[in-house]
């Protein structure tokens, strides 16, 4: 396996079209040397290779350093297909449609902050619904949420949860247009009724950090970061309202794609045309799935904000940026001097266009990064980047290795404030069952796909 790949360029390799007889296109992903037998540990290479076999696709399957097995494709892939011979496919998006991160920035140092963080914490914490299945108390009439699943975050303004100016800080603005609140099932709208402005468990999380490094002033500047500085992370989806969307195409899809005669090496990459009937509804009701995950994003902020005029005061908390990861958006790349759209998947990959700033979770205890999206995104990785470290390890492995109960106190010996749901839920996280985020932020940067803006340091978590 590992003969078949080959370095094209300094921490990118390619496995070419010749490897399996049934590859469209070469199979890529960046990684460092070191990196690379953690990679071919899984099955996610050879899932990124069966991605390469499918209809439509354009230019080559493409991973970020954070790859890992997922449903179906990796995590940490991206695939762009041609909107008249491509597919659309649930598992090139995953489960937690839009399952992304927003960072908020206050003006404040964390020295000043330090001895309020835990009580900001435990505040925070108390606001934010979280758990598994746990709903609100802020509840929407079934009209509302229609209204949200269609318009998304700018609905959740109106509604009172939020500025106007923060829509100018989200990705997409908060609202995909093509999205379609009738093509939503009644059993997913069910499930996410009383789910928005809630955190959810396991992997979602909030988070307080204190600005450690700046690498690029201009840009921090930009940003509004300087060092020092407390700033929030929060890091949710859609909820059980997207995870049945998926669950709900999954099934329409497996159904359908033999009268398209697509055949896929694997079921769990059930696809259909884009343009076709089966396409064109996902792609509404995923739509709808994904401004859901903002307008939650957008009540969560909300909540963060209650918290924070309770404990700290009324100086503000600014949106820096929220960005989406598990996402397909149609958008316009230049492939072969020519401009083209394209139906681009994210699965555990964030967009990285020019300028954007892109936001990197590393884990509850390293450090997480704020990007810029550099110009080779364009050239080289469909406007794309890494989402995170990635994990190294299985949820069930890292609950056999790490005691909850010992994390958390380790934790708190390095100044972190902990408010967790569950210490099995905790341990599954531990930093240890993630790759190392220095190693996967060096490589995007060192391809040139995205440039050092900020580095975070955790000093509160907030876990369901
Ligand atoms: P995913 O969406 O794939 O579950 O997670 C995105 C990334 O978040 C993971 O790859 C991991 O690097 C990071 N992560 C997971 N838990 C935490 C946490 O508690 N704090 C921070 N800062 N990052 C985390
Ligand atoms: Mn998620
Ligand atoms: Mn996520």
């Amino acid at each position: 396996k590992r003969s078949s790949i080959r370095e094209i360029e300094e921490r990118l390799w390619e496995i070419p079209r010749s490897y399996r007889s049934d590859m469209r296109v070469p199979a890529r992903f960046y990684a460092s040397e070191a990196m690379l037998d953690q990679i071919l540990a899984d099955r996610s290479l050879e899932q990124l290779v069966n991605v390469a076999t499918l209809p439509g696709i354009v230019g080559y399957a493409l991973a970020m350093p954070d790859i890992h097995e997922g449903y179906g494709f990796p995590i940490g892939g991206v695939a762009a297909f041609d909107l008249d011979e491509g597919v659309i496919s649930p598992g090139g998006i995953g489960y937690d449609i839009n399952c992304g991160v927003r960072l908020l920035a206050s003006s404040e140092r964390f020295e000043e902050l330090r001895d309020s963080i835990g009580e900001l914490a435990r505040e925070i914490y108390r606001q934010v619904p979280s758990g598994v299945g746990h709903g609100n108390q802020i509840t929407f009439s079934s009209k509302q949420l229609d209204q949200v699943l269609r318009d998304g975050a700018p609905r959740m303004v109106e509604f009172g949860y939020g500025e106007p100016e923060d829509l100018g800080h989200i990705e997409s603005g908060g609202v995909l247009d093509a999205a379609d609140a009738s093509k939503v099932s009644e059993h997913a709208k069910q499930r996410g009724r009383d789910q928005l402005g809630t955190m959810g468990a396991g992997n979602h999380f909030v988070e307080i950090d204190r600005i450690d490094t700046i690498y690029d002033c201009d840009a921090a500047g930009r940003m509004g970061l300087f060092e020092g500085q407390v700033v929030i992370q929060l890091h949710t989806g859609s909820r059980g309202l997207g995870h049945q969307i998926a669950t709900d195409f999954i099934r329409v899809m497996n159904r359908a794609m033999p009268m398209y005669g697509i055949t896929v090496p694997d079921r769990e990459l059930c696809c259909v045309p884009f343009r076709s009937a089966e396409g064109q509804e996902y792609f509404s009701a995923m739509s709808a799935g994904a401004n859901f995950a903002w307008s939650n994003r957008q009540l969560i902020t909300w909540e963060i904000r209650q918290a924070w005029k309770a404990v700290i005061g009324s100086s503000p908390l600014r949106v820096v940026y929220d960005v989406a990861h598990n996402i397909a958006k149609v958008e316009t790349h230049e492939i072969d001097g020519q401009s083209r759209q394209l139906l681009v998947h994210r699965k555990g990959a964030t967009r990285a266009f020019p300028g954007q700033p892109v936001i990197i979770p590393g884990s509850m205890g390293t450090a997480s990064f704020v990007l810029e999206g550099a110009p080779a995104s364009m050239r080289e990785s469909f406007g794309s980047s890494c989402h995170g470290a990635g994990r190294r390890m299985s949820r069930k492995k890292a609950k056999h290795l790490v005691q909850g109960g010992q994390l958390r106190r380790e934790l708190e010996a390095m100044g972190v404030s902990v408010q967790a749901g569950s210490l099995a839920g905790l341990a599954e996280e531990a930093p240890r069952a993630y790759k190392d985020i220095d190693d996967v932020v060096s490589t995007v940067v060192s391809a040139g796909i995205a440039r050092k803006v900020a580095k975070l340091v955790p000093v509160g978590i907030m876990k369901g």
